[in-house]
């Protein structure tokens, strides 16, 4: 097996994907499977290369002294010689012997390969800057991202070195110009470059506090859980009043264990039948792509029909009700011995298999992100399984319960308006996130995470028992909302979802198709990834507007609650945190990828979530 060519550390030159361009960067890993280096460009990009892609810079001096005469910045710099004469060829008025005539053709030939790569160069130059100004909106200005920018063994300094290239190639710089930027805007010219993918090597940079942060959060996060249902159970929530802890064993009770095992099974059910299509999911860093089975709305269907048959024999779904606390202690349980399970199996799975934000080597943090990407048992995936089904659908049937359990309660032969409010708004939620599945596969949860604790616990306890808090807080705590009220906060709603599910779809089609049609009118900056990113449309109007959309629909959820308690509002509140955290985790990967080009995103958008606040 060859060994590596370049160590870590070293700084060597390293070409631009889909160009002739080569630049100075820095190696930051290798890896030995798939025999890739992971290369920092001075812009921060961060790209993998193959050995072939990489010189070092001692060949690239070496070769540049040998050649520099012939470079097309020296040739023009010469205003005596004419256009027909050889560039490199040499001057003073000397006769040509027959050495120097070979001399002469070999110029010749080398020239007119110069000539193409000139244009090449040039077209690719011309192509980003230009396109990077229009979308900037700033037509007239050069982009400041020539500092390292050197060119198979010459640098160009933007503005005077086209110019004279355009010059020396008989080029008509303005049209040209012009069209060569048509050219690059086209959306199907960055469809052409193919994209590299980062390779999985060593987690560096720690999120969540490290280690420590980490290891804090598996026992924080549960405990957050058990704290929000017992303030939720007491007849004055409110923050002072801290509740009593309950008697361990009364958490637990084995036939509640049955049934959330029964239901996370029926669910896998669901999921293995051979109805819905079968996707492609985003390459994975060896290229392959792995396949998904897209049919959660037909499972929402079959356990929409499951629970009507339930009901229709009478039997008493507000069980659920009765024993919340032991059902998110059960759910725990499972949630922990599953990332145990993952963690072990993780251990046998190839390099190439784990997480890139989870491979840090620490035991405690790979465990809370998840060590392996995509766990399989067979073809299924059990993250993609656990992040749409049984927490999701079983967010909707916990719900569901509390309105029953409300009207039991009560003895209403109604569920009350705040109760219908908090069930449909949520239900829209959940419905659509299993409609547009297929979405699921761009996020980070699926690409970047590894499945762990933080997903399974997230998915399984988090999602169902602290997302359905609302309803909960219904039955124990019933508030009258006006129907004038309720319009308004069902305009909100509406508003949210309306801005979450446009900007999403947005995103999603263009990264699907940037070709199609209907994003004709979007604009975007190119990266040097091949993907581009949008700078009109919801996307250029804050950084992260499904973020926004999200946030608007969750306070929409708490309102019904009244403004008795704040207890109601720890999901808007919590979900506000858990966006800018996750923005800036977002933000950071982005940086990492696109390096200059998200730096000229951020300056076009420049807020995140809330326009003119954040
Ligand atoms: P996003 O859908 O916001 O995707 C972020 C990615 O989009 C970036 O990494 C980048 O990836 C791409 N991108 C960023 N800017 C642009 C741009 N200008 N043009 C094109 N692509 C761009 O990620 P999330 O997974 O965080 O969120 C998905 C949805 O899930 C959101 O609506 C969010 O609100 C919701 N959500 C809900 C949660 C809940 O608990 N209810 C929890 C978390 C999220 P790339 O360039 O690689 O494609």
């Amino acid at each position: 097996m060859p060994s590596r060519k370049f160590a870590d550390g070293e700084v060597v030159m390293g070409r631009w994907p889909g160009s002739v361009l080569y630049y100075e960067v820095q190696v930051t890993s290798y890896d030995d499977v798939a025999h890739l280096y992971t290369v920092k460009y001075k812009d921060g990009t961060e790209l993998a290369l193959k050995e072939s892609d990489i010189r070092s810079q001692s060949s690239f001096k070496h070769r540049k002294s040998q050649s520099s005469s012939s470079s097309p910045s020296r040739r023009s710099s010469s205003r005596s010689r004419s256009r027909s004469r050889s560039p490199g060829r040499p001057g003073k008025g000397r006769r040509r012997s027959a050495s120097q005539s070979r001399e002469h053709k070999d110029d010749k030939k080398k020239t007119i390969q110069e000539t193409s790569l000139a244009l090449a160069v040039l077209i690719l130059f011309l192509g980003c800057e230009n396109n990077t100004k229009r979308y900037n909106g700033e037509p007239e200005s050069t982009e400041k991202n020539d500092k390292s920018c050197i060119i198979l063994e010459q640098k160009l300094k933007p503005d005077l070195e086209i110019k004279r290239v355009l010059e020396q190639y008989s080029l008509r710089s303005r049209k040209e110009d012009k069209k060569t930027e048509e050219i690059f805007s086209e959306k199907k010219t960055f469809l052409a470059i193919k994209p590299i993918e980062k390779v999985p090597s060593k987690t560096k940079e720690l999120e969540f506090g490290g280690r420590i942060g980490t290891f804090m959060m598996i026992f924080l996060l549960p405990a957050t859980v058990l704290y929000l249902l017992l303030m939720c159970k007491q007849d004055d929530p409110s923050l002072l009043n801290f509740p009593p802890l309950p008697a361990l064993e009364s958490l637990w009770d084995w036939r509640v264990f049955g049934v959330f095992l029964l239901w996370f099974f029926l669910q896998a059910v669901f999921h293995l039948l051979p109805i819905g299509k079968v996707v492609e999911g985003l390459p994975l860093s060896s290229g392959k792509k792995l396949q998904y089975r897209i049919n959660g709305l037909y499972a929402f269907i079959l356990t929409a029909a499951v629970i009507g048959v339930l009901l229709y024999f009478q039997v008493e779904l507000h069980y659920l009700h009765d024993h919340f606390m032991q059902f998110a202690v059960s759910a725990a349980a499972f949630s922990l011995a599953l990332s145990i399970y993952l963690y072990v199996r993780s251990l046998k799975a190839p390099e190439e298999e784990l997480a890139p934000g989870g491979n840090s080597g620490y035991f405690i943090y790979d465990f809370f992100i998840g060590h392996e990407l995509n766990p399989r048992i067979g073809n299924f995936d059990l993250k993609y399984f656990c992040e749409l089904r049984p927490g999701l659908i079983g967010w909707v049937v916990i719900n569901l319960a509390m309105l029953l359990a409300e009207m039991k309660i009560h003895n209403l032969s109604m569920p009350s308006l705040s109760m219908i409010l908090v069930n449909s708004f949520q239900l829209l939620y959940v419905v659509d996130g299993l409609w547009n599945e297929e979405a699921i596969l761009t996020t980070m949860d699926i690409t970047h995470d590894g499945f762990g604790f933080m997903l399974a616990f997230g998915d399984l306890v988090w999602v169902p028992f602290v997302y359905s808090l609302q309803a909960y807080y219904l039955v124990g705590h019933p508030t009258t909302v006006t129907w004038p009220v309720a319009a308004a906060i069902t305009v909100l709603n509406c508003v949210g979802y309306y801005i979450f599910r446009s900007a999403n779809s947005q995103k999603n089609n263009f990264r699907r198709n940037p070709a199609d049609p209907k994003l004709a009118n979007l604009k975007f900056i190119p990266t040097a990834t091949g993907k581009g990113l949008l700078v009109t449309g919801w996307w250029g109007f804050v950084r992260h507007p499904n973020y926004l959309g999200d946030i608007i629909m969750a306070l929409a959820w708490s309102l019904p609650c009244g403004f008795n308690h704040i207890l109601p509002y720890f999901y808007v509140i919590y979900f506000i945190c858990l966006l800018v955290h996750r923005e800036a985790r977002d933000e950071h990967h982005c940086k990492q990828k696109y390096g200059l080009a998200w730096e000229r995103y951020c300056q076009r958008v420049p807020y995140r979530i809330f326009p003119y606040i954040y």
